[in-house]
C-alpha cells in the first residue's frame, strides 16, 4: 500500500468510540486500529461489527456497519435516549449480600433488561458475608430461578469465588450494571487484571486521558468471552420506561396479557382481569405482582 491507500473491506468490531473516532479490532487480532468513519455513517457505538479498511500505517477507515443483535441505549443530557452499546450478549445485574438487595429493585433492573431484548443474569457478589442458613436472601434468590433467570454466586475473595462468573461469561459479551457499592469494580479487576491496565493506559497516551472515563470499551476477557463496560452502563436499569415495557417486562405474565375481559385492562381492579385471577390463585407471587404496581406508581414521579 503507498501513504494514503486503503486494503480490501474487512469486518472488524468497535472496541471504543469518541465522536467521529473508532478504534475497530480485527477478529484473532490485538492491536487496535484507530479509524475514521466514512461520511455517510453515524451513530456507531462500542460493541457495533463493522466493515473497515486498513491504510498503510494501521489506522483507517469504516465504510459499513453490520446488522445489530441489539442496541443498549441511555438517556443523553436532554433526556433524548442514545445508543452506547451494541451486540450485547447478557447483563449482568450485580447486586450483593451486603448491602442487602430490595427485590423491588432487583425487579426495576430485570424489566429495564427485558425492555432491550438482551437477556439478564442475576449476580449475588460477596457471598463471602452470606450467614451458613442462607437466610431472607436464599429465598429471593430461588424465587428468580423459579422464573426462569439465571443466579451465579460470586465473591472476589478467595480463589475459586469467580469460577461460576468465568463459566457464565465464557463465549459472550456481558455488561455489568447495579448499585454503587456491591463490587462490579472489584469483580472487573478480577476479570482483566492485566489488559484492563494496558488499554487503560494506552487510552491515556493517545487521546490525553479525556473522555475515556465516558465511553464504553470492550474488552476480551483473558479467560473467553467479552465484556463492554463504561460508568454509563454501569448505571443501566435507571432509565424511563413506559407502563407498557413493565408489564411485559414481569416475564409470567406475558402468557396472560391477551387475556383479560376488557382489552385495555390495566390489572387495576378490572373484573376478568386475567393478571388479578392469577395471583389469586398464586400462579403469580404476591410479591412480584406488589412489585409491579409500585414500578408503575415511580412512573408517573419520573
Ligand atoms: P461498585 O461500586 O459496584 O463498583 O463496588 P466496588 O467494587 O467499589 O466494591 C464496593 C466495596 O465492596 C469495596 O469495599 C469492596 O472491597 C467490597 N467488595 C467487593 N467485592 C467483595 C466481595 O466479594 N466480598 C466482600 N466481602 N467485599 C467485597
Ligand atoms: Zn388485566
Amino acid at each position: 500500500l503507498e501513504a494514503g491507500e486503503y486494503g480490501p473491506e474487512t469486518p472488524g468490531r468497535v472496541i471504543a468510540h469518541f465522536g467521529r473516532t473508532l478504534d475497530v479490532q480485527a477478529p484473532d487480532e490485538a492491536a487496535l486500529h484507530r479509524c475514521h468513519l466514512r461520511a455517510n455513517l453515524d451513530g456507531l457505538v462500542t460493541g457495533d461489527r463493522v466493515f473497515w479498511r486498513q491504510a498503510r500505517d494501521g489506522s483507517g477507515v469504516v465504510v459499513a456497519r453490520d446488522t445489530r443483535d441489539n442496541v443498549l441505549e441511555r438517556p443523553d443530557p436532554s433526556g433524548r435516549l442514545k445508543p452506547v452499546a451494541a451486540n450485547i450478549g447478557q447483563i449482568l445485574i450485580v447486586f450483593a449480600v451486603e448491602p442487602a438487595p430490595h427485590a423491588n429493585l432487583i425487579d426495576r433492573y430485570l424489566v429495564a433488561a427485558e425492555a432491550t431484548g438482551i437477556t439478564p443474569v442475576l449476580v449475588l457478589n460477596k457471598i463471602d458475608l452470606l450467614p451458613e442458613s442462607g437466610g431472607e436472601l436464599g429465598k429471593l434468590l430461588a424465587r428468580y430461578a423459579a422464573l426462569g433467570y439465571a443466579v451465579v454466586e460470586a465473591t472476589t475473595q478467595g480463589e475459586h469465588g469467580l469460577d461460576a462468573l468465568h463459566d457464565r461469561l465464557t463465549g459472550r459479551t456481558s455488561a455489568f450494571v447495579g448499585q454503587s457499592g456491591v463490587g462490579k469494580s472489584s469483580l472487573i479487576d478480577r476479570l482483566l487484571p492485566d489488559e484492563a491496565l494496558r488499554i487503560g493506559a494506552l487510552s491515556a497516551d493517545s487521546r490525553k486521558g479525556t473522555h475515556t472515563t465516558t465511553t464504553a470499551r470492550l474488552y476480551r476477557l483473558p479467560a473467553g468471552g467479552e465484556l463492554i463496560d463504561s460508568p454509563g452502563i454501569r448505571e443501566f436499569g435507571l432509565t424511563h420506561l413506559d407502563e407498557q415495557q413493565v408489564t411485559e417486562g414481569f416475564i409470567e405474565f406475558r402468557e396472560l396479557l391477551g387475556r383479560c375481559r376488557f382489552r385495555d385492562c390495566r390489572h387495576r381492579n378490572e373484573p376478568g382481569c386475567a393478571l388479578l385471577s392469577a395471583v389469586e390463585r398464586g400462579d403469580i407471587l404476591g410479591e412480584r405482582f406488589a412489585s409491579y404496581r409500585r414500578i408503575l406508581d415511580s412512573l408517573a414521579d419520573d
